[in-house]
Protein backbone atom coordinates (compact mmCIF):
# COMPACT_ATOMS: atom_id res chain seq x y z
CA UNK A 1 0.00 0.00 0.00
CA UNK A 2 0.97 3.35 -0.65
CA UNK A 3 1.55 6.18 2.11
CA UNK A 4 -1.51 8.20 0.46
CA UNK A 5 -3.96 5.16 0.39
CA UNK A 6 -2.74 4.33 3.85
CA UNK A 7 -3.23 7.86 5.28
CA UNK A 8 -7.07 7.57 3.25
CA UNK A 9 -7.88 4.77 5.52
CA UNK A 10 -6.74 6.14 8.64
CA UNK A 11 -8.71 9.03 7.62
CA UNK A 12 -11.73 7.24 7.01
CA UNK A 13 -11.38 5.12 10.30
CA UNK A 14 -11.18 8.42 12.61
CA UNK A 15 -14.13 9.64 10.76
CA UNK A 16 -15.86 6.75 11.44
CA UNK A 17 -14.73 6.46 15.38
CA UNK A 18 -15.69 10.18 15.53
CA UNK A 19 -18.79 9.43 14.35
CA UNK A 20 -19.46 6.31 16.58
CA UNK A 21 -18.68 8.30 19.53
CA UNK A 22 -21.01 11.45 18.78
CA UNK A 23 -23.61 8.38 18.12
CA UNK A 24 -22.56 6.94 21.45
CA UNK A 25 -22.80 9.85 23.78
CA UNK A 26 -26.11 10.42 22.25
CA UNK A 27 -27.60 7.21 23.28
CA UNK A 28 -25.70 7.62 27.03
CA UNK A 29 -26.34 11.38 27.70
CA UNK A 30 -25.96 10.38 31.51
CA UNK A 31 -22.27 8.43 31.07
CA UNK A 32 -19.87 9.67 33.88
CA UNK A 33 -16.55 11.19 32.75
CA UNK A 34 -14.70 7.91 33.23
CA UNK A 35 -17.34 6.10 30.87
CA UNK A 36 -17.00 8.68 28.37
CA UNK A 37 -13.04 8.19 28.39
CA UNK A 38 -13.34 4.39 28.57
CA UNK A 39 -15.33 4.33 25.62
CA UNK A 40 -13.03 6.98 23.54
CA UNK A 41 -9.92 4.84 24.56
CA UNK A 42 -12.01 1.81 23.56
CA UNK A 43 -12.71 3.07 20.39
CA UNK A 44 -9.02 4.65 19.75
CA UNK A 45 -7.40 1.85 20.51
CA UNK A 46 -8.54 0.46 17.16
CA UNK A 47 -7.44 3.20 15.30
CA UNK A 48 -4.06 3.19 17.13
CA UNK A 49 -3.74 -0.39 16.20
CA UNK A 50 -4.32 0.27 12.81
CA UNK A 51 -1.84 2.79 12.44
CA UNK A 52 0.52 0.92 14.00
CA UNK A 53 -0.01 -2.25 11.83
CA UNK A 54 0.44 -0.25 8.63
CA UNK A 55 3.62 1.88 10.06
CA UNK A 56 5.61 -1.50 10.85
CA UNK A 57 4.46 -2.93 7.83
CA UNK A 58 5.46 -0.17 5.54
CA UNK A 59 9.05 0.07 7.30
CA UNK A 60 9.73 -3.68 6.77
CA UNK A 61 8.85 -3.64 3.37
CA UNK A 62 11.00 -0.97 2.42
CA UNK A 63 13.75 -2.48 5.15
CA UNK A 64 14.11 -6.23 4.09
CA UNK A 65 14.11 -5.76 0.64
CA UNK A 66 16.81 -2.76 0.58
CA UNK A 67 19.06 -4.73 2.87
CA UNK A 68 18.71 -8.55 2.67
CA UNK A 69 22.38 -9.33 2.02
CA UNK A 70 23.55 -7.46 5.32
CA UNK A 71 20.44 -9.74 7.37
CA UNK A 72 23.00 -11.13 10.16
CA UNK A 73 22.77 -13.35 13.49
CA UNK A 74 22.14 -10.70 15.99
CA UNK A 75 24.55 -13.91 18.26
CA UNK A 76 27.11 -15.33 15.93
CA UNK A 77 27.04 -12.56 13.04
CA UNK A 78 26.39 -15.15 10.22
CA UNK A 79 24.25 -14.76 7.21
CA UNK A 80 20.16 -15.50 7.76
CA UNK A 81 18.53 -18.26 5.24
CA UNK A 82 15.99 -15.79 4.68
CA UNK A 83 12.30 -18.07 5.14
CA UNK A 84 9.53 -16.40 3.93
CA UNK A 85 6.99 -14.19 5.33
CA UNK A 86 5.62 -15.21 8.59
CA UNK A 87 3.22 -13.48 10.78
CA UNK A 88 3.59 -12.61 13.79
CA UNK A 89 1.80 -11.46 16.41
CA UNK A 90 2.13 -8.44 19.07
CA UNK A 91 0.30 -6.79 22.06
CA UNK A 92 -0.24 -3.00 21.40
CA UNK A 93 0.32 -1.15 25.08
CA UNK A 94 -3.86 -0.25 24.44
CA UNK A 95 -4.16 -4.32 24.87
CA UNK A 96 -5.10 -5.17 21.51
CA UNK A 97 -3.13 -7.48 19.02
CA UNK A 98 -1.61 -6.72 16.06
CA UNK A 99 -0.81 -8.69 13.30
CA UNK A 100 2.24 -8.15 11.65
CA UNK A 101 3.36 -9.68 8.33
CA UNK A 102 7.38 -10.23 8.14
CA UNK A 103 10.22 -11.48 6.86
CA UNK A 104 11.76 -14.27 8.49
CA UNK A 105 15.12 -15.94 8.92
CA UNK A 106 16.97 -18.50 10.32
CA UNK A 107 20.82 -18.52 11.50
CA UNK A 108 22.60 -21.61 9.74
CA UNK A 109 24.72 -21.77 12.69
CA UNK A 110 22.60 -21.69 16.07
CA UNK A 111 19.35 -22.71 13.63
CA UNK A 112 17.26 -19.60 15.68
CA UNK A 113 14.68 -18.46 13.68
CA UNK A 114 14.46 -14.38 13.57
CA UNK A 115 12.56 -11.63 13.15
CA UNK A 116 14.60 -9.00 11.97
CA UNK A 117 14.50 -5.52 14.00
CA UNK A 118 12.53 -3.13 12.24
ZN1 LIG B 1 23.72 -17.35 14.71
Amino acid sequence: MKGEEVQANWKGLSEEIMQGIAEWREQHPKATFREIEAEIDKRLSELRAKMITDTAMASVQAGWKTSSSDVVCPKCGEKLEKKGKKKRKLATQGGREVELIREYGVCPKCRQGIFPPG
